[in-house]
Formats: C-alpha cells, structure tokens, sequence
C-alpha cells in the first residue's frame, strides 16, 4: 500500500483507539494490517477494505451479511469479530489476532502433518463447525488458507465471506435452504456443486473438511484442479491412497473415504464425533450443540420426500461469488 494510503488508515485507527501495526496480507478485496488496541491493551488484525476497489454486489451484499453472521458467531474455533467501521472510501473490520498465521503454509513449509497434529486440528475444526451449522449457518468457502493458528497453534476458523444462513426454525418446522450455484474453491468443493445439482450446504462444507484432512495427512490435495472434467471424474471415483501414504492409519483414511464420498452416503458433522479415529483426538462431545442437528445433513433427494415446507430452493447461477443465493 502507497504512503499516502498506510496514512489515512493510520490515522482513521487512531481515532478509533487503535494503532496501526505490520503489514499481514492481502485478499481479493482487502489488506489486512495488524493494530494494538489501547483500551483493550491487546493487537488484533484489521481487514482494510478499499470500496473503489469492490463490485457493486460485493458491498452491498456480501460484506453486510459476512458482518451481520460473524458478528453473531462466538466459540473458541473461530476467529471473532470486533467492531466494523465505515468511512466514505474505506471499510475496516477488526478481528481477533491469528499471530500462527494461516495452516496452509505451515503445510507448505513443513510438509504433511503426524496423525496427532492432524487430529489436534481436526478436531477443533469440527467443533467450530459443529457450532456454526447448530446456528444454521453454512461456511462454504472452507480451505486450508481459512483456517488460521492462535499462538498455542489451536485451529480459528475464518473468512466467512460466503457464509449464509441456511436452515431456520419456525415453530417446530425447520427449513432448509438448498443452494444451486457455485461457490468456494474448486478443489474443496464437492462434486454436486461441480454439477450444478441444487445441494445441500451443510454436506458441501463436510466435503471441504474431507479435503482438509486428507490435505493435512498427506500434504497434498486429493484432486486435481486444474482440469475441471478430470476434477470432476476424480472426485466422484473418491480419493486415492498410494504406497506413499502408507504411513497413514487406517482409521484415518476410513474417515476421509466416509466424507469424500457420494452425498447419499457421506458424513454429517455429528457422525465425525462418533468417529473412532476422532474419538482419540476428542476433547468433548458437544452434546447439547450436536442434538437435533442430524436433520440438517440430508441430501435433496431425502429431504424433497419429506413435507414441501422443510425445503426452500435458492436460484439462480453464477460462477464465482453467488449473485441470487
Ligand atoms: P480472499 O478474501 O480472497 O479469501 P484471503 O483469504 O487471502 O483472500 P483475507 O482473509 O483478507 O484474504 O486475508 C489476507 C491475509 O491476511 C491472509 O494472508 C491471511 O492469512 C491474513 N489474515 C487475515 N485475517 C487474519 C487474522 N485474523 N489474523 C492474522 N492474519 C490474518
Ligand atoms: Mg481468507
């Protein structure tokens, strides 16, 4: 960022009682710059959004939604949020601090992890994820570059540009909102979202936790994205384990086959609890979160059979960032 620019940040914070710190990174849409907060005595990370810069749609429906749905998000696995402040250019959103960075570079440098940090990690981002679908909410841009570190290197998830509320409840009829166009990274994304099928969220983020893990186990993606037809023929044959993995627990690759598997037969998050691979990575069954959320994991086949009521369908495509969903 020009001077002139680090400047105008630098004294709009100030007024805000914060002072601006190193430079951490760049996204499509933002700069995100550490700060120390005065009355808190404590940095966090702010995300310094130029409106210029942003479509139209971007600022008028992403960014209030991604505000209004992490704002109402609290739980140990996620990255909070603060406070959001707007001026006429700019928009700045400050956030909890990730000083381990992001988990896919840690990857990067240091290769695949051992099973007991993979299930450490796991195993967080389950309960973060648990939290955020039992408030029927969906993620759906889960990848490894989303999942940052605190400084005892425990799982933040973060990111929730696409997220969306998914499932409500009136009275005692629960609605589940299917999607029907693509978001997210096209290596994390199942193939029902591939083929342009209305899916389920719910089960589209399980698959990205699928590929998270086995990304995490192996250090290596499970498909290729750089051909969308092969992409697509080698995620619904599943993934491949090879001599190279034999290290790799048995156990581990029974759990990424479940959830890197058809929609019909894949994990829900509860069932990832009940795991026995998971179970000696668990730290608590989040028994009270996990109760009643198995309805939220059908597939639109099962769920189309059930009363019409329980399923309303989103419309319209567009690849990228959803314009109608
Ligand atoms: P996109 O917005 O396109 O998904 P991105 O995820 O790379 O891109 P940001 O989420 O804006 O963009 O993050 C930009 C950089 O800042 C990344 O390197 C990220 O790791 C870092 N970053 C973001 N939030 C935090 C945080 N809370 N703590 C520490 N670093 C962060
Ligand atoms: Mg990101």
């Amino acid at each position: 960022m020009a001077n002139s620019q680090a400047k105008v940040v630098s004294s709009i914070l100030e007024r805000h009682g914060y002072e601006l710190g190193r430079y951490l990174g760049k996204g499509a849409y933002a700069i995100v710059w550490e700060a120390y907060f005065k009355k808190w005595k404590t940095n966090v990370a702010v995300k310094v959004l130029l409106k210029e810069k942003a479509e139209t749609e971007f600022l008028t429906k992403f960014l209030p939604r991604e505000i209004q749905v992490w704002k109402s998000l609290k739980h140990s696995n996620l990255i909070s949020f603060y406070q959001s402040i707007e001026t006429t250019n700019r928009v700045y959103i400050m956030l909890e601090l990730a000083p381990g960075g992001e988990v896919m570079d840690r990857i990067r440098m240091r290769g695949p992890c051992d099973e007991r940090l993979a299930g450490k990690w796991f195993e967080q981002l389950c309960q973060g994820m648990a939290y955020i679908h039992s408030r029927g909410v969906v993620h759906r841009d889960l990848k490894l570059e989303n999942l940052l570190l605190d400084e005892n290197e425990n799982i933040k998830i973060s990111d929730f540009g696409f997220c969306k509320v998914s499932a409500t409840e009136t009275g005692s009829v629960r609605s589940i909102q299917l999607s029907e166009t693509y978001c997210g990274s096209y290596a994390y994304v199942p193939p029902e979202v591939l083929q342009g099928t209305p899916y389920n969220p719910f089960l589209s983020d399980v698959w990205s936790m699928g590929v998270i893990l086995f990304t995490m186990v192996t250090g290596k993606l499970p498909f290729d994205d750089s051909n969308l037809r092969r992409l697509l023929k080698q995620m619904l044959r599943g993934p491949i384990f090879t001599n190279r993995h034999r290290a790799i627990s048995p156990e581990c690759k029974e759990l990424i086959l479940k959830i890197l598997s058809h929609v019909t037969s894949r994990c829900s998050v509860p069932d990832l609890f009940s795991h026995h691979w998971m179970l000696s990575f668990l730290t608590e069954r989040p028994a009270e979160i996990l109760s009643g959320m198995d309805a939220l994991y059908l597939p639109p086949s099962k769920l189309r059979q059930q009363r019409p009521s329980i399923v309303s369908w989103g419309m319209g495509r567009n690849k990228g960032r959803e314009s109608a969903d």
